[in-house]
């Protein structure tokens, strides 16, 4: 595969590259104000499909295919080139992080895993049986639905996965915050975008339009109705210049559903029903933003 002839022609210095969250090594600054994220094909049908469908300007314009040192790679749009040393976060939307089809695979062959049980116990060393204690692993079923429900995931349909100010007062020490694994509470959740917005109501006022707009388009998309979306996020960019800006990212996890299904992602989900929470989530997600408005 080569590069699309959707890049613009005048070469752009890259921009100073933040990542708030995900693997380290999956991404690259490319050409032209473009980020490279290791190669997934899942990924790219959802791209190809997303750039027909209303949805576009909702996620980073995709430009398919480059290789680099024998890995592939998806191109699209570095969404931090219009701002200027944005604040950035990423939450990630739904009321579970892992698919149906997870679950299945996880279910049918039962493995043990150390990887997981050192992260519960670094979260919450009460949290392991005394079976997994003993074994020091837990099942990686135990450990998805474990951790749902620690966060506000499944309680209020998304949770924050990290964000990073980047503020005057700050001098080039940009603080970055991504221990929300434990932010569970509606109060505990808009504590934390009160301090991501710096209590900035002009930037809440930014956001929440920007959502709302997007909660009307994802009602309205095909893509949507015919996809379980997980594990996807919302990044939210803002600079001191007061320009906010929200898209749909990372769709790694996102499954192209049966012909004759589709879902509302707002209907609560139950083992077969393939609803992610999705709407559910957003919906509280622009309520709690409006509650931090003046009235
Ligand atoms: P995970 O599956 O663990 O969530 P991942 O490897 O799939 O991570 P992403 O979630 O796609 O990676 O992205 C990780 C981070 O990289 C995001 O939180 C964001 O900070 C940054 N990022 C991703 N895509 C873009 C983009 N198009 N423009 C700017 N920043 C991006
Ligand atoms: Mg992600
Ligand atoms: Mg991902």
């Amino acid at each position: 595969c080569g590069t699309s002839s959707l890049l613009p022609m005048t070469p752009k210095k890259p921009p100073q590259w933040l990542q708030v969250v995900g693997h380290a090594g999956s991404f690259h600054v490319g050409d032209y104000g473009t980020l490279l994220k290791r190669f997934c094909e899942g990924e790219q049908q959802c791209y190809l499909r997303l750039m027909e469908d209303v949805l576009r300007p909702y996620v980073p314009a995709y430009h398919g295919v480059v290789q680099r040192d024998e890995q592939n790679y998806n191109i699209m749009d570095n969404l931090l080139t219009h701002f200027n040393r944005p604040a950035i976060m990423d939450c990630k939307m739904g009321s579970r992080t892992y698919l149906e089809g997870e679950l299945l695979v996880a279910r049918e062959r039962p493995q043990p895993r150390k990887d997981m049980y050192d992260k519960m116990v670094a979260v919450d060393p009460e949290a392991p049986t005394m079976q997994e204690r003993s074994q020091h692993a837990v099942l990686k079923t135990r450990y998805m639905q474990w951790r749902e429900t620690l966060s506000s995931t499944t309680s209020l349909g998304f949770r924050i996965e990290g964000f990073r100010v980047s503020s005057s007062k700050m001098k080039s020490n940009e603080e970055c915050h991504t221990n929300f694994k434990r932010t569970k509470s509606r109060e505990q959740v808009i504590e934390a975008l009160d301090n991501f917005v710096d209590s900035n109501t002009q930037i809440v006022w930014g956001y929440l339009r920007r959502l709302k707009q997007l909660r009307q388009v994802l009602e309205a998309s095909d893509f949507f109705r015919t996809h379980e979306v997980v594990g996807s996020s919302l990044l939210f960019l803002h600079d001191w210049t007061g320009r906010t800006g929200v898209w749909m990212i990372d769709f790694g996890k996102t499954a192209v559903l049966p012909a004759h299904l589709t879902l509302n992602h707002r209907t609560p989900w139950e083992d077969g029903n393939r609803e992610d929470g999705y709407l559910w989530g957003l919906d509280n997600l622009i309520d709690m933003l409006a509650d931090m408005l003046p009235l």
